[in-house]
């Protein structure tokens, strides 16, 4: 089949002609055997790109670093004074440091990309004459897809019928307006923008509905053709992402200028080049963070996967960071904080009409579908229409038997109505249901007694949707159709408040969030429920049209707020690419809005916004810690340098050393800080507004740590004997000091003692507690790494000068504790 593709042009055939080439039939479909066999042979309908990351990518990323560089210039000058042994060691950390980079980020970048795999399209297919739901990796050539309005074109097919259908091309063609389709052939020379005849994947159903014959699936699509244009594109980066690149930045520039003037320094002094090399690359090695930017990776791909565990689902990576600093919740009200199941809960009919016929006229405004286990298929107000009808003996086979749909004007949240015209014994009639206020200002008759009811049942909370009718007379204007409408009465739809809607909008407001609800509902609806929720009436808006939202959302932007925003239809898909944080229903919501979107919620509750908020916090807190953390030990490395070697007391630790610091023993607990559990304090302040890492006052303790670290490190060089063990106890003084801090930079107000327990980093500690001590002790180590066996008293002091910098910080916080200037919610003192 995948070779007849390009002989044969399905857009210039008629149907049938094209059925029959696939040899499937246009009335139900392939066999399941047949679809299996075909399955087998083509291969599923996938593009290979999105399920493997980008391994020769990231590989490339761990040797193009200009660390790497310098390191490996680094071993070169060891080898070419004759220092093998160090050399070595230098090389073998380089490769270990590469590996461990391509080990986390490869890690990282499978979990995101399964997360998108969780993402999967389904589709609808008509096979053997019956219609069922399947993966859309499991469409073959030759299958019938239904398309509906908000739907994915899950493969690249001939349109075989539509119904006011228009797709969404601009993935493909780059054309911003929706398409018609058609079923007419076009020209077979006729460009892919002009094949009106046919739907291709990767597009959106923008309206109407259609019947699609798959021609061509996964690769073999025109999507598939130009998927390896976009393969290399890589996401930019997130502001936290971006703000410690720009750190980094400022290390490796501190680096370089600390490295010349102490070159200089030695070489004025008679040292030579050599020695100087490598005294400077132990400064560079000091000051560059080098597990940073790989560190903040793997905690934003975590984050991504607890966010998952919690049912939202992260489509881009930036948004778990821009969670965690959102200031408003846009939410929508039907169906994230309501449960959109919606019930008939009420019905009056219009002045000389009966119950029966308000329920039938309602049910034949609908398209929703009663399916044999019971359920409705379709949209929850249709459904709710549909089923109440049913239950009052009004089956689908009672009201379809004697009429035929003709046309139907679809439900739009702009038009905010619905209209089904149908051929009936006694002519055309075509039956509306919508917004009362709508549908009353295009009746005939006035209808000031329904429009009191309506007010009254949206005081009680209850979407409140008006029916009508109209016979048709035979030479009718098509725009004229929804005038002159016969009222035949109002229905008061109740939907149930989410269980745990109310509970979340207040952790949302104790977390200083703003939570406004949108919706297309009425005014008086919308605020009883508001008022349900706890919400005041000013966080309501109501009757707002999806223009009208992307609008409210820009008004939020341009007042400095950062919005999440909520959304679930084709028109909400302008909103949720504007919004900082677009948030999809995963269930109720169109594919269109979940393409948009950078979040999608698997089960549509706000409650799950504000856990993936809290959880967008505890990422930003943890990526806060270690880079505090990491550049405490690199602030002290390159203090104890700018000292110790201007002041000719010779070189206080050895590149190895500096290395094994960096890499390993800093390494681990910073990794480690990623999975940091949240403080119970996280969601109990008001949001980050500031732009920066880290407030001033957070830069200035930072710096006065590291000059802690810095001077410790220094004493304990200074109280060495031999040059080896002062460069030892300077080695162990940095390395031990920072496994201390690493509880002190937990928090910056609570005692590192009450922090509760994280495992991971008990276990990093532990392992690195082992590394140094095999370092110190271990004989066959101290030949590479320059150091020696240190005797009791040396440790004893190595070990008090290691606890300084934690001590010192743990008063400062106690100072800030007893001053009442930070309060720490969960152990105030
Ligand atoms: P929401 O934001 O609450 O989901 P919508 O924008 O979907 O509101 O709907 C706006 C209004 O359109 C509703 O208040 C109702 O009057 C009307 N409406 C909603 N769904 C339908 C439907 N399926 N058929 C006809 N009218 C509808
Ligand atoms: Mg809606």
């Amino acid at each position: 089949m995948a070779g007849e593709a390009h002989t044969f042009s399905p857009h210039a055939e008629v149907p049938a002609a094209v059925a029959e080439r696939l040899a499937t039939r246009l009335d139900q479909g392939l066999s399941e055997p047949e679809a299996a066999s075909r399955l087998a042979r083509v291969g599923p309908n996938r593009l290979a790109r999105a399920v493997r990351p980008a391994y020769g990518r990231i590989a490339a990323r761990q040797v193009a670093d200009p660390l790497v560089g310098l390191l490996v210039a680094a071993a070169a000058v060891s080898f070419a004074i004759d220092d093998r042994i160090e050399g070595s060691v230098i090389a073998a950390i380089v490769v270990l440091n590469a590996v461990l980079g391509f080990v986390q980020e490869s890690g990282a970048e499978r979990a995101v990309l399964a997360l998108r795999a969780a993402l999967d399209q389904r589709a609808t297919v008509i096979r053997g004459g019956g219609e069922r739901e399947l993966p859309a990796d499991e469409l073959v050539p030759g299958d019938l897809v239904p398309l509906t309005e908000g739907e994915r074109v899950p493969a690249d097919g001939r349109v075989v019928s539509a119904s006011a259908l228009a797709v969404d091309e601009s993935a493909l063609t780059g054309e911003s307006l929706p398409v018609d389709k058609a079923v007419d052939p076009v020209p077979a020379g006729a460009p892919l923008a002009e094949r009106s005849s046919m739907a291709h994947a990767g597009t959106g159903v923008t309206r109407g509905r259609g019947l699609l014959l798959v021609t061509a699936t996964g690769e073999a699509t025109e999507l598939g053709r130009i998927a390896g244009l976009t393969e290399g594109a890589k996401p930019p980066p997130t502001p936290l992402q971006r703000r410690v690149q720009g750190l980094t930045r400022v290390m490796v520039v501190l680096g370089v200028v600390v490295t010349f003037a102490l070159g200089g320094a030695m070489l004025a002094r008679g040292s030579s080049f050599e020695e100087a090399f490598l005294v400077g690359v132990s400064v560079a090695v000091a000051a560059v963070p080098e597990g940073l930017a790989a560190t903040v990776t793997i905690a934003l791909a975590l984050g991504a996967r607890t966010m998952a565990a919690r049912g939202a689902i992260v489509r881009r990576l930036t948004a778990v960071e821009t969670l965690g600093s959102a200031t408003v919740v846009a939410s929508d009200k039907t169906g994230t904080l309501t449960e959109n199941r919606l019930r008939v809960a009420s019905a009056q009919p219009a002045r000389g009409c009966g119950e029966r016929e308000l329920l039938a006229a309602g049910a034949l405004a609908s398209t929703a579908r009663l399916l044999d286990d019971g359920g409705v298929a379709g949209d929850p107000v249709d459904a709710a229409l549909v089923r109440a009808a049913h239950e009052s003996g009004l089956t689908e086979d009672a009201l379809h038997r004697e009429r035929h749909l003709l046309r139907e004007l679809p439900f739009d949240p702009e038009r905010k109505r619905m209209t089904l015209l149908y051929a009936e014994p006694g002519g055309r009639r075509l039956y509306v249901k919508g917004a009362p206020e709508v549908l009353l200002a295009r009746a005939r008759d006035e209808g000031a007694q329904l429009e009191r009811l309506a007010e009254q049942w949206a005081g009680e909370g209850l979407r409140v949707l008006a029916v009508a009718d109209r016979a048709l007379p035979d030479d009718l204007d098509d725009d004229e159709l929804e005038r002159d409408l016969r009222l035949v009465g109002l229905v008061g739809l109740h939907d149930p408040l989410r269980e745990t809607a109310r509970a979340a909008v207040a952790q949302a407001r104790d977390a200083g969030l703003r939570v406004e609800m949108i919706t297309g509902d009425h005014p008086v609806t919308a605020r009883a429920i508001g008022r349900a929720l706890g919400l005041p009436a000013d966080g309501v808006h109501a009757r707002v049209t999806p223009a009208e939202k992307l609008r409210l959302v820009e008004g939020l932007q341009s007042a400095g707020e950062v919005v999440a925003v909520t959304g679930d239809g084709v028109n909400d898909a302008p909103a949720l690419r504007r919004a900082d944080v677009g948030v999809a229903m995963g269930l109720a919501g169109t594919e269109a809005a979940r393409e948009a979107a950078d979040l999608v919620l698997t089960d549509d509750d706000f409650a799950t916004i504000v856990a993936a908020i809290e959880e967008g916090r505890a990422i930003a807190d943890n990526i806060r810690k270690f880079v505090a953390f990491l550049l405490s030990a690199n602030l002290g490395e390159v203090a104890l340098f700018a000292i110790a070697v201007p002041a000719g007391l010779g070189v206080p630790m050895t590149v190895v050393q500096v290395l094994i610091v960096n890499v390993l023993t800093d390494g681990l607990p910073a990794v480690a800080l990623t999975r940091d559990p949240p403080s119970a304090f996280v969601m109990r302040r008001p949001p980050d507004r500031s732009r920066h890492l880290f407030p001033p006052l957070a830069w200035a303790s930072l710096a006065g740590i590291g000059a802690l670290v810095g001077a410790a490190a220094l004493c304990a060089y200074l109280l060495g004997g031999s040059a080896n063990e002062a460069r030892t106890m300077a080695f162990a003084t940095v390395a031990l000091s920072e496994l201390a801090l690493v509880y002190s930079v937990r928090s910056p107000i609570r005692a590192a003692v009450h922090a509760r327990r994280n495992r991971h980093l008990d276990a990093a500690v532990l392992l690195s507690v082992l590394l140094v001590v095999a370092a110190v002790y271990v004989p066959v180590l101290h030949s590479p790494l320059g150091t020696v066996s240190l005797h009791a008293p040396a440790l004893a002091i190595t070990v008090a000068l290691a606890l300084v910098p934690f001590t010192a910080v743990e008063l400062g916080k106690a100072l800030l504790r007893r001053r009442g200037w930070a309060i720490d919610p969960e152990h105030p003192e």
